[in-house]
């Protein structure tokens, strides 16, 4: 292509075109083959070009693409909004359908502060959340990421910052090892919320398992229990930002339910709607949308293609096409499987310092020295280069950051589509 005024991440790089894709493959205009081992952006769940999704979505198409939501609601929404109860745990039974992560996070974020507002609670408006996270490039989502990377040039916009440290157990932030650990990382959140005045949170937000910031940080067993026992006795929600670890993509519904914890609200994106169409929701439990409901009956945020109905359409597409499968079921095995061979990389190469995840997301974190666990220096942009090359080599990685500060380690994230399989 010899000119272009497509504004892409870097606007000097290098983009090769996608002509098509099929499963778990990508194939550009020059004939080229790309295993796509990130699912684009932990995105593409259930790989390219699956024919059920893509007849739903002309199927809506035919009947009606679009009607505005405070005029009228769709089958396929309601549908869509029915499944997803069916599948979160507990009584995470409400859906508000946004169109991305970042959309899905802050309304979250908002029905946390009105619930509070509906109890009388007025005061309850601020949201904590942790340092090494990620929960959107939009500025209320920002303003709650510990990415430094992200934020730098905005901060004059940002109206917030986070407080807690991640539970980052290769870097632990209070220099433990699994047999002196007693979840510190978790207790400081009891701390941030004493220092802040419970009296003005109205929630606190974390990733499952930290993407973009942390490539693939998993926290200790019982750390979320922790947590959540600490928004309990401060009356804070808690909010799960799943939009990377939902859908399925360790195996179950929701990564929280791998350690036995229910938020209050949940933020799912990307696997939701698999890369067919934009699409994203906030689920919200019984406990927090009953005093709306008896109260000003308005959930008070919204956006013009708020539960479009192509994209309810495709995201119910991809749901039944997961049912019928039983594709999360196999989730879990192969995850083992993957992570079994990172492993094996991880003794043969020593830049490779550790290798984390759960499920289908799994992490790497990359490092100069294994018994140090020196970063490498920012200025060698290892994870740029080492996702170029793979590329070159026909296969898709995914680039994160990783380091105490957020900002000058390198990792890459391995998240292939749950379709995968294991010759594959
Ligand atoms: N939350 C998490 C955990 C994410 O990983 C992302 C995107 O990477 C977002 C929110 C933002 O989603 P989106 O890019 O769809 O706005």
């Amino acid at each position: 292509m010899e000119r272009t005024y497509l504004i892409k991440p870097s606007l000097d790089g290098d983009y090769p075109v996608v002509d098509y894709g099929d499963g778990v493959y990508l194939y550009d205009t020059a004939g080229r083959q790309y295993l796509d081992a990130a699912a684009g952006a932990v995105t593409a769940n259930i790989g390219h070009g699956v024919k059920e999704i893509i007849e739903a979505m002309n199927n809506q198409a035919e009947k009606v693409s679009f009607v505005y939501r405070s005029q009228f609601s769709s089958a396929a929404a309601e549908q869509l909004a029915e499944k997803l109860a069916r599948h979160a745990p507990g009584d995470l039974n409400w859906s508000f359908f946004v169109n991305s992560g970042s959309e899905a996070t802050e309304t979250a974020m908002k029905i946390a502060i009105q619930y509070w507002q509906e109890l009388g609670r007025t005061g309850k408006i601020k949201i904590l959340s942790r340092w090494i996270s990620y929960h959107g490039i939009t500025l209320g989502a920002l303003s709650m990421s510990g990415h430094p990377g992200r934020r730098a040039r905005f901060t004059s916009l940002l109206e917030d910052y986070p407080v807690v440290s991640p539970p980052y157990c290769y870097r632990c932030p209070y220099n433990l090892t699994p047999e002196s650990c007693a979840l510190e990382c978790a207790q400081e959140l009891e701390l941030a919320l004493k220092r802040t005045n419970p009296e003005t949170v109205a929630a606190f937000i974390a990733e499952p398992i930290v993407g973009a910031a942390g490539s693939a940080i998993t926290p200790p067993p019982g750390y979320y229990k922790k947590i959540k026992q600490i928004c309990d006795r401060y009356e804070v929600l808690f909010i799960a930002d799943e939009v990377m670890t939902g859908c399925g993509r360790t195996g179950t519904m929701l990564a929280c339910e791998h350690w036995g914890v229910l938020p209050d609200l949940v933020a799912l994106g990307k696997g939701m709607g698999s890369g067919y169409a934009p699409i994203a929701a906030a689920l919200v439990s019984e406990k927090v949308i009953e005093p709306i409901r008896n109260g000003s009956k308005v959930v008070m945020s919204g956006h013009t293609l708020s539960a479009n109905p192509q994209s309810c359409a495709a995201a119910l597409a991809v749901f039944k096409y997961l049912e019928k499968n039983n594709i999360m079921e196999d989730v879990e095995s192969k995850g083992t499987y993957l992570k079994n061979l990172l492993v094996k990389l991880q003794r043969q190469y020593s830049f490779i310092g550790d290798v984390r995840g759960k499920g289908l997301l799994l992490g790497m974190e990359l490092v100069s020295d294994k018994t140090s666990k020196q970063p490498f220096s920012p200025e060698m942009k290892v994870t740029e280069r080492l996702v170029h090359l793979a590329r070159e080599y026909g296969l898709l990685i995914y680039p994160a950051a990783a380091g105490l500060d957020g900002s000058s380690g390198d990792g890459v994230i391995i998240s292939p589509p749950l379709t995968i399989t294991k010759r594959e």
